[in-house]
């Protein structure tokens, strides 16, 4: 099995940790979820002379779609992915939160929409995405079996869960998300989360006090 390489950058005052995911002996790359001042996550990039091939967003919050533009301006062409329910987000203040916020953000893209059930090819490997809405209406998370990771953006974090008291926001369909689409993934996955550190599927499934398993 090729090796992959998954490098976490916390970045800005909401602390998002965007990811940058490439195949080794590959310069192909994928960004996920630039926030705000994406600069160490670029300068990574140039440093390991990788080309980004995608940017793909696990939500449109203000905080994971801020660096979108950042990244824009280095690699014009680079197509940017989002769920289909958050398709008119990363470029509307009030909808991507910024508005609120102080920092309005409004982001470029999306080139490419997404669905329950697509697959991602980097590299050898396919990614496939599960619709994990709840925290917002077309937050995604990207599971990759051989690799045993799944990316799940703001849905699932260590010991908590993503927040549900936003526009769009919805605990149900939050706590059913991580009940039929995360929890039935192996225990042994490695859950990579928006805020915060890693965790496992078995670890949370066990212990996650805001959704039982
Ligand atoms: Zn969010
Ligand atoms: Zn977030």
């Amino acid at each position: 099995m090729s090796t992959f390489n998954i490098e976490s950058f916390t970045l800005g005052p909401f602390e998002t940790n965007a990811y940058l995911v490439w195949p080794d002996g590959s310069r192909d790359a994928w960004i996920i979820d630039p926030g705000f001042g994406p600069a160490p996550l670029l300068e990574e990039i140039k440093k390991r002379e990788l080309t980004p091939t995608a940017i793909v967003l696990t939500h449109a919050h203000l905080d994971h779609v801020a660096g979108v533009a950042d990244v824009r301006k280095v690699w014009p062409k680079i197509p940017i992915l989002i769920h289909e329910a958050e398709k008119d987000w990363p470029s509307d203040p009030e909808r991507n939160l910024s508005a609120f916020s102080g920092m309005p953000v409004s982001a470029p893209g999306p080139d490419r929409l997404l669905k329950d059930g697509d697959v991602l090819r980097l590299g050898e490997l396919d990614w496939r995405v599960l619709h994990t809405p709840g925290h917002s209406p077309g937050s995604i998370t990207l599971h990759q079996p051989q690799l045993d990771v799944a990316i799940v953006g703001d849905a699932l974090f260590a010991g908590s869960i993503g927040r549900t008291d936003f526009p769009g926001s919805d605990f149900d369909t939050l706590a059913r998300s991580i009940r039929e689409r995360l929890y039935t993934l192996p225990g042994s996955t490695r859950v990579l989360p928006g805020h915060g550190e890693p965790t496992t599927i078995a670890r949370e499934r066990a212990g996650n006090p805001f959704v039982r398993g």
